[in-house]
């Protein structure tokens, strides 16, 4: 499990939930810099998913938009009123989200460019020919069987009828049981989210050991409030939820009374698992997820349940200790595991199978996923087109060996150098800031600098290259190829515990567009993909740049510093370094953010939840007022002239509107509702003027007077 803090945006687009199953371990920490919730081209999008309708490669390309965007602006917009509006007034309606996506943003434009990319190499691979080297036919060969959607319909539900076989030859009772602890290890190495999750950490309060990390898991909703909220929405979208696990299950053969029983019996059971479950809020509290405990002591809250037997069917290799993130929630299990009749049982595993390989069956079980998964939960109206699905499928199963002929083709020149350069300006600000900060002691002062000095950064790609040569691909198998894939990435992570930490080890691949922090590592990680315009382009000056993708590292590197980050030292471990005296400063200032960004309302009556969004808005603040400081001083070494203007704005003003414009976006109703409710990061929107009020340079910048609304009185600072 990686504990990352991201920029947020979700892992896998289109694919089904984003990034829960194995994941759901480690639902905790990570933490990326952006969120893809909606921006892109829609024109473009819209065309292209026409061409996936009809089958092979995009007949559309998407293109960046620039690194600074006067299209977007809105110049009837006083800047000092609404700085999103007038940054990103005409987003919106130059950028209708296309019917295939959830929203639209900045993100998502770079995200449809990437896979636009991606498919280009893979088209080229998945031609065969025998001159490909044993990684091209895998990438190849598994876009290939993906995109095979002939042979998909003709296997029908062939290549998982042997697990489906094993669910259902259970036996009744109190035998059945007995077998469940097999059962559910043999599913979840093959990537099936089925009642709890088990993987890999380094060690929170030793960050140089790998140990066994287990958590609550096997929820089919997104989190656990979904099966106990009372609102009227909530309540559909639970019948929503039955109606679709049942239709699963009757395309899988049930009838439809059995079925409609069996999804009944499906959610009651999951509600009881939910219950029992932390919230996310409560999940990013990295003291109330450690548990670390001998395996014995674990295993004896598990009474009835051959531990051993679930270890050995997922892999693992024997471990003497184990993190139980989530203590609650395992006596609940093993009750209700006890109470719930093994017809129910039987039911839930066969469903998650179906849900999790959905997207490698026939058509009927795509849909249907798709139907609820996206077009339900998440407003989306349209599938992505395969290619583009299939294209990132590869990513996700492959991203290293994708990863290493895209870094070769699309992160060339000097891209890599410059990024250092700014790193190092964003690093040197810190330490300028953390100087000048007037509440923090002396003594703490000493240690935030120790641990930004132990801050590694990694730019676009690893070093050293993983290895996929245990991996079969196969050119007619795509469900296999998925399952197989899953198992090997279960595997990789497994056989980390109890070997030493590999430092050059990266937890995105390449082409992701997005960015992490990692507190055990205590590192910051940009993938090439996010190198790209609009967050770093080529053609613009450093005011520009140092607004957008500067701002993303600053982000980053302040995540090292906020409410969760402040926790671990300089060496990844957990730690107190402060003083009391400076924790309690520290928090009185994250309180303020908590009830600025817990002011907004982000759809109907739901506000954005302003302590589950608290790392990343402190991210979002310290790292513009960090962007902001390094850009002045390397202004200063280059000799720049702070008034002069260029397209009719000076310096300063490119910058911040550069930051403003990261967060443009138009986004569905439905998708912020989830957003809002699952993700640490704000809605975009929100991002860009939450972070805007509260930097001392802006005023200046524009010009703007104390007290309007864009310079309250009243501001919030951390760091
Ligand atoms: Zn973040």
């Amino acid at each position: 499990m990686k504990m990352m803090k991201t920029t947020g945006i979700p892992r896998s687009l289109g694919a089904r939930r984003d990034g829960f199953a194995r994941i759901s371990v480690t639902a905790g920490l990570m933490c990326a810099a952006m969120s893809l919730t909606g921006a892109a081209f829609a024109q473009q999008a819209g065309a292209a998913s026409a061409a996936g309708a009809a089958g092979g490669s995009p007949a559309t390309t998407y293109t960046p938009i620039p690194g600074f965007d006067l299209t977007s602006l809105d110049r009837s917009v006083n800047p000092c009123d609404d700085f999103y509006k007038f940054a990103c007034g005409k987003f919106a309606a130059n950028h209708p989200i296309p019917a295939d996506q959830p929203g639209m943003n900045q993100f998502y434009v770079l995200y449809n460019v990437n896979t636009q990319s991606l498919n280009g190499i893979l088209t080229k691979t998945a031609a065969g020919g025998t001159e490909r080297t044993a990684e091209e036919q895998k990438i190849g060969d598994y876009y290939a069987a993906c995109m095979n959607t002939d042979l998909i319909e003709q296997k029908g539900l062939a290549s998982i009828q042997p697990l489906l076989d094993e669910i259902n030859g259970m036996r009744n009772g109190e035998p059945g049981k007995m077998q469940l602890p097999a059962v559910m290890g043999r599913l979840q190495r093959l990537g099936v989210n089925v009642f709890f999750g088990y993987g890999e950490q380094q060690d929170f309060k030793d960050a140089s050991k790998q140990i066994a990390v287990i958590g609550q898991g096997g929820l089919g909703l997104p989190e656990k409030d979904y099966y106990l909220r009372t609102g009227a929405k909530d309540i559909q979208l639970r019948q929503q939820y039955e109606a679709h696990v049942a239709k699963m299950l009757t395309l899988a053969g049930r009838t439809p009374e059995q079925a409609k029983q069996e999804a009944a019996a499906i959610l009651a059971f999951e509600t009881s698992l939910a219950k029992a479950s932390m919230s996310v809020t409560e999940m990013r509290d990295p003291e109330k997820i450690y548990h670390l405990q001998p395996i014995a002591q674990f295993a004896a809250t598990l009474p009835g349940f051959d531990f051993d037997r679930f270890l050995v069917a997922m892999h693992s290799p024997q471990v003497t200790e184990i993190n139980d993130m989530t203590p609650r929630f395992f006596p609940a299990l093993v009750q209700v595991l006890g109470t719930t009749p093994m017809a129910t049982l039987k039911a839930y595993m066969t469903y998650q199978l179906l849900t999790t390989t959905a997207a490698q069956l026939p058509k009927q079980f795509d849909e249907e996923n798709f139907d609820f998964y996206s077009r339900k939960l998440r407003g989306q109206p349209e599938q992505r087109a395969r290619w583009q699905r299939c294209s990132n499928n590869v990513n996700g199963a492959l991203g290293e060996a994708l990863g290493k002929v895209y870094v070769a083709q699309y992160f060339a020149g000097d891209s890599k150098a410059k990024m250092v350069e700014m790193v190092k300006d964003i690093e040197t600000a810190m330490e300028r800031d953390i100087d000048q900060l007037e509440w923090m002691s002396p003594e703490t002062k000493v240690r935030a600098k120790e641990k930004l000095h132990g801050v590694a950064n990694k730019i676009g790609y690893p070093d050293k290259w993983r290895d996929y040569s245990a991996l079969t691909v196969k050119r007619d198998d795509a469900v296999g190829n998925e399952l197989r894939a899953n198992a090997f990435e279960n595997d990789r992570e497994l056989n980390k515990i109890g070997q030493p930490v590999d430092h050059g080890e990266w937890g995105m691949t390449p082409p992701t567009v997005n960015a992490y922090y990692d507190p055990s590592m205590n590192d910051i990680n940009f993938p090439a993909g996010i190198l790209q315009p609009s967050f770093y382009d080529r053609s613009q000056d450093d005011a520009v740049n140092y607004g957008h993708i500067g701002a993303v590292i600053g982000h980053e590197l302040t995540h090292g510093f906020d409410d969760e980050g402040k926790k671990f030292d300089a060496k990844g471990n957990m730690a107190d370094w402060w003083t009391p005296e400076d924790t309690k400063k520290f928090e009185a200032r994250t309180d303020c953010l908590v009830s600025e960004y817990g002011g907004f309302t982000a759809v109907d009556d739901v506000k954005v939840n302003g302590k589950l969004t608290l790392g990343e808005n402190t991210a979002d603040n310290g790292g513009l007022l960090l962007a902001y400081m390094a850009y002045m001083e390397r202004a200063k070494k280059e000799g720049v002239d702070l008034k002069a203007k260029k397209d009719g704005f000076t310096s300063p003003q490119r910058f911040y509107i550069a930051f403003a414009q990261n967060w443009c976006e138009n986004a569905r109703p439905e998708q912020v509702r989830n957003q809002v409710l699952t993700n640490p990061h704000s809605p975009d929107h929100f991002r860009a003027n939450g972070a805007i009020v509260n930097q001392p340079g802006f005023a200046e910048a524009f010009g703007c007077k104390k007290g309007a609304p864009m310079v309250p009185v009243n501001s919030c600072r951390v760091w």
